[in-house]
């Protein structure tokens, strides 16, 4: 595969974990500092690590976590290249979150520090977050609060698809509960009444906890 080529490919599957808007400069962050992306299942202890050498691989390794929303995931990855870059200025002579560390993050969040990438509610306290940013984003209660609103949002986790069966559901006001997936619809039922129907796998509906 060409440089070229292989850029086109980073970018078409970065674009399903952070913001349109900053694909093209990732893409341009992964080449500057070699290293090998890995989108991992949810991890309760941590959102992202950073391998100097890993096992597997001859190039230096970064891993998050696939669960995360678009800018949690974007503030994750940028804080693991900024590890990278700092490995590879000083290997492995500086502390992991000291002054070089802190240094690179600042330099390589400036240029997604804008509304064309954050919503302006995270931009605010990212930016403050940024003055002096700490060993972890989810450290920041603020940060986190704000990322945590856009979970809740997040698309993908309101897709009947994702639900699991027995769970139950509001769809235009009307409480269904998931039976289970027939062919390429998904079998329901009307709680009020008993009545079957059948939904695509991709309705958004809104999860009911109860
Ligand atoms: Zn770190």
């Amino acid at each position: 595969m060409t440089k070229e080529e292989l850029f086109e490919k980073n970018k078409i599957v970065l674009k399903k974990y952070i913001p349109e808007n900053a694909v093209e400069e990732v893409c341009r962050l992964i080449f500057e500092y070699d290293f090998k992306l890995i989108v991992k299942k949810e991890r309760k202890s941590k959102w992202g690590d950073f391998h100097a050498h890993p096992e597997k691989y001859n190039c230096p390794v970064i891993t998050i976590n696939k669960n995360l929303n678009p800018y949690a995931f974007l503030i994750t990855l940028i804080h693991e290249i900024a590890h990278c870059k700092t490995y590879r200025e000083f290997g492995n002579k500086v502390n992991a979150h000291g002054s070089e560390w802190k240094k690179n993050f600042q330099l390589l969040m400036h240029n997604f520090l804008n509304t064309e990438i954050f919503p302006i509610d995270v931009l605010f306290v990212l930016r403050k977050h940024m003055q002096n940013p700490s060993a972890s984003a989810n450290a920041d209660i603020k940060l986190y609060k704000v990322l945590l609103h856009y979970d809740e949002w997040s698309l993908e986790k309101n897709l009947l698809e994702y639900l699991n069966d027995g769970d139950k559901f509001q769809y235009d006001g009307i409480v269904y509960q998931k039976i289970i997936k027939r062919r390429k619809k998904i079998e329901c039922i009307q709680v009020s009444t008993g009545k079957k129907y059948l939904f695509s796998p991709v309705t958004e509906v809104e999860v009911l906890i109860d």
